[in-house]
């Protein structure tokens, strides 16, 4: 390791002298208990568009070792500190140009469960599958709010909320951990829950980074039940299909479904946007002869999922499953359903993940855009974007669903668009090398059209993963909450030293 570093200082001499200075390189060389890892790791994300030069890829092993990197950096007037989780950010969140990039995946990653009190103490570090792996194989206890996809770590998606088919009936991620411990820009290491530092618990929470670096987390647990009944139904209308999507979210906690999600879909044959896309396992078929003729260029598909024992018998999961889908109008005859275990369910990303790696498509850019609009405004959303703009598809999923604002604590840093329900919209593309699709570049501009004519129509929309350049974006997308954000920030990370990639806040910010 120390033959590393003292490459990279040789290799690197004039900026680590002029970032460090030569006493702080010397103290990284010796004192830090930390070990270097590839640079290359660092510079890419799984967005695959932005690059960075980083000055060092750094893997600690527990909180003591983050705060000595952060004060580190402190002493120099230029250092950034950034977290990497494990990379899965599309525009360059994780990344700090010439700076020093943190592997959270380094710390160690013990997870401590106490299933009497339905919690689990968990590093900032944890790969959310690893998460379940261990709640579910070893006490049979669980998370209550997930992602859809698991391959990303519980500091990276508390800095964004963390949003799946769940989140309708117990919040995202941030509203199902207790208790952090992270290291703030000023070096400190703090614990903090709704009681104790509350401005810091609250703030790192939906804080993209800004205040502190996640260490460890307290994650709510709910015992875990075995198997998932899994349902998908079509819908030509999208009226028809809000309608009963907000139904279903809306009804009292604990009748309904215990997951709730919906996607877009091209009114076609084609194999990765159309109705191939739909049926839940290989050898059912999508019987378009059901679409009415009547149908637009896009159909819209309610995904909903059941818990249930493996002890109970299939005529008491279907006499439930009726009851939750009585009145419901999706069109008779496309109704797909698939009985899987729960640990399988809630890995089923995983599959997608490998099979793309296996077509190329995995490594390739994402340019994707993540948007929560207002359900004032969903309608034309539809209109605007699925009908029009994505009527021919994206080459990945376009999800939509609805949320609750009430699950969603508004002292947390999350941006939000107003009233109660407004719906989660995850435009996922995917490039093929081997498609005729459009080009990244196309892409990108696709997804500031898409923005451009939100705003031109009046939709109410936040950006969910935001990403802007200019603070004045940063200041639009915050609203009101803007000023609590720059208060957060002078108190906890006044250097601006933390998550640079999201390009908020520069280092010094306050003096400049
Ligand atoms: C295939 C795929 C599927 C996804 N599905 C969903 C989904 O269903 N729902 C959803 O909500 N999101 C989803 N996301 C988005 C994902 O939640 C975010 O991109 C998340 O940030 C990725 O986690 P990460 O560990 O890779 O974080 P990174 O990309 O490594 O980091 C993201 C940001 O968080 C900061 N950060 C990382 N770790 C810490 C820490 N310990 N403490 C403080 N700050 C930290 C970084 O500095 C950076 O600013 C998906 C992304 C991908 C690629």
């Amino acid at each position: 390791m120390i033959a590393y570093i003292e490459r990279f200082v040789h290799e690197n001499e004039n900026d680590v002298d002029s970032n460090l200075g030569p006493d702080s390189a010397a103290e990284l060389l010796s004192d830090l208990r930390v070990s270097a890892a590839a640079l290359s790791d660092a510079d890419k994300d799984f967005g695959g568009i932005q690059l960075s030069n980083p000055l060092a890829f750094l893997r600690p092993s527990d909180a003591a070792d983050v705060a000595k990197i952060v004060r580190l950096a402190a002493r120099s007037p230029h250092l950034t500190v950034a977290a990497r989780g494990n990379g899965h950010s599309v525009n360059g969140q994780a990344m700090a140009h010439r700076g020093l990039v943190v592997d959270t995946t380094s710390l160690d990653c013990a997870i401590r469960v106490d299933a009497a009190a339905m919690r689990a103490d968990v590093s900032g570090g944890a790969l959310w599958e690893d998460v379940l792996r261990h709640c579910v194989g070893f006490h049979g206890v669980a998370p209550r709010s997930w992602t859809d996809y698991l391959g990303l770590t519980v500091g990276g998606t508390l800095s964004n909320a963390g949003v799946s088919g769940q989140a309708f009936a117990h919040g995202p991620q941030t509203e199902n951990v207790t208790e952090l411990e992270v290291v703030t820009g000023n070096g400190d290491v703090s614990v903090c829950s709704s009681s104790q530092n509350p401005e810091l618990f609250f703030g790192v929470l939906g804080g993209l980074g800004q205040f502190g670096i996640v260490t460890r987390a307290r994650v709510v647990l709910q015992p875990a039940p075995d198997m998932v009944r899994w349902i998908r139904v079509v819908y030509t209308r999208f009226s028809d299909f809000t309608r009963d999507s907000e139904s279903l979210v809306t009804r009292p906690d604990g009748d309904s479904f215990d997951y709730v999600e919906g996607f877009v879909f091209v009114n076609s044959d084609d194999l990765v946007n159309g109705w191939p896309s739909v049926p839940l396992d290989r050898y059912a078929s999508f019987d378009s002869g059901r679409v009415s003729a009547l149908a637009g260029p896009v159909l819209y598909c309610l995904e909903a999922a059941l818990h249930y024992k493996s002890e109970d018998s299939p005529s008491t999961v279907d006499t439930r499953l009726e009851r939750l889908m009585g009145g419901l109008t999706f069109e008779k005859g496309l109704r797909f359903a698939a009985d899987v275990g729960y640990v399988e369910f809630l890995l089923r990303v995983k599959q997608v993940e490998e099979e793309a790696k296996a077509k190329g498509i995995w490594a390739a850019p994402h340019p994707w855009l993540n948007l929560f609009v207002s359900k004032r405004d969903i309608c034309d959303f539809d209109r605007v974007v699925f009908k029009d703009i994505l009527k021919h598809g994206i080459g990945g999923p376009m999800l939509v669903y609805p949320l609750r604002r009430s699950k969603w604590d508004s002292r947390k840093s999350v941006a939000l668009p107003e009233g109660e329900i407004f719906y989660l919209v995850a435009l996922l593309r995917f490039c093929s090398p081997y498609q005729n699709g459009l080009s990244v570049h196309q892409m990108v501009v696709q997804n500031q059209e898409i923005l451009q004519r939100c705003t031109d129509s009046g939709i109410d929309y936040k950006l969910y993963l935001p990403h802007y350049s200019t603070v004045e974006g940063w200041k639009r997308h915050f609203g009101n909450q803007w000023t609590r954000f720059q208060e957060r920030k002078k108190r906890f990370d006044p250097m601006a030293i933390l998550a640079p990639g999201q390009k908020i806040f520069s280092r010094n910010w306050q003096h400049s």
